[in-house]
């Protein structure tokens, strides 16, 4: 695995590629890799001849007042979870790289940018289409791999895609999990023992209200006591909500794919998750 740290080596990289007529997928992370980022590489190989890994720790979707210092950082241990997964190009840029001095350009999405996440992190979405865009100028990738583990951004970012008319397809992935379904997250290492076991709940809760609301006749009612079972675990709801599973509008359709999504905090640490749900038989 070749590791570049500029725009002209990527650039140069690629350019050797595209003469072969490969093709190239393009996974972004932001680092402190886990097997979730490796189903998301497995992924990648299967949709393109080329696999390319950006590890960019975006200070644009933190806020000051939030985890960007303490953040796990290990890019030699991350350079050999990519190497063993068989990764070609590890894209790992310094800040100054991709926000020079004097860089003022935001990339601001609406619609899917709307509420859930952006209610407790208004600054995030636009750091997120920001670097995403810049990555995918940068390399022009056929093809770009996200998580639905973070099921908003995912749909954030093809609505970017489609309106900026830019090049890769967005393929998506299924959260890993583990086996006591909490799901993998590099912001789970700041769990203490206690946490750690109190965290799978949100999953558990997710789940278990996701196989019920289907067949249920009162959605709303098995709904509205959620969010206060969740508060007695957890130390802070920020939403626990039932959208479209395209669009995530809360009015749900009868028969269209839906999602459960929730973000809780266990003291400083913020856990996110969700769900699909089955088309509803219920009818309003
Ligand atoms: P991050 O490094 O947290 O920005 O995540 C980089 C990519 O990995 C995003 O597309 C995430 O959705 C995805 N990802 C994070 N955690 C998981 C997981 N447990 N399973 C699958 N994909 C994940």
């Amino acid at each position: 695995m070749r590791t570049v740290t500029t725009v002209a080596d990527l650039r140069e990289q690629i350019a050797l590629w595209r003469a072969k007529d490969d093709t190239i997928a393009l996974v972004p992370t932001m680092g402190a890799l886990h097997d979730g980022h490796v189903s998301l590489v497995e992924t990648a190989r299967t949709q393109a001849d080329r696999t390319i890994v950006s590890i960019f720790l975006n200070p644009r979707q933190f806020a000051p007042n939030e985890d960007l210092s303490t953040y796990p950082r290990d890019l030699e241990a991350d350079a050999a979870m990519l190497a063993a997964s068989h990764v070609d190009l590890l894209y790992a840029p310094s800040h100054d790289e991709v926000f020079p001095n004097g860089f003022a350009t935001m990339v601001n999405v609406e619609g899917p940018a709307s509420g859930l996440e952006a209610s407790s992190r208004p600054h995030f979405f636009a750091g997120v289409a920001t670097i995403v865009t810049k990555l995918f100028t940068q390399s022009e990738p056929d093809v770009a791999v996200f998580g639905e583990k973070d099921y908003q951004q995912l749909l954030v970012v093809k609505r970017l895609v489609c309106d900026l008319n830019l090049r890769p397809h967005i393929v998506s992935a299924p959260t890993v999990r583990e086996p006591d379904g909490l799901a993998l997250s590099s912001r789970n290492a700041y769990l203490d023992d206690k946490q750690r076991r109190i965290a799978p709940h949100l999953y558990e809760t997710l789940a278990g209200i996701a196989a019920r609301l289907p067949t249920h006749d009162e959605p709303d009612k098995l709904l509205s006591n959620v969010n206060v079972q969740l508060g007695e675990v957890f130390d802070r709801v920020d939403y626990f909500d039932w959208r479209d599973a395209e669009t995530l509008e809360l009015r749900i359709e009868p028969e269209r794919p839906s999602r459960l999504l929730g973000a809780v905090r266990l003291g400083h640490t913020r856990l996110i998750d969700n769900v699909p749900v089955a088309p509803t038989q219920w009818k309003p």
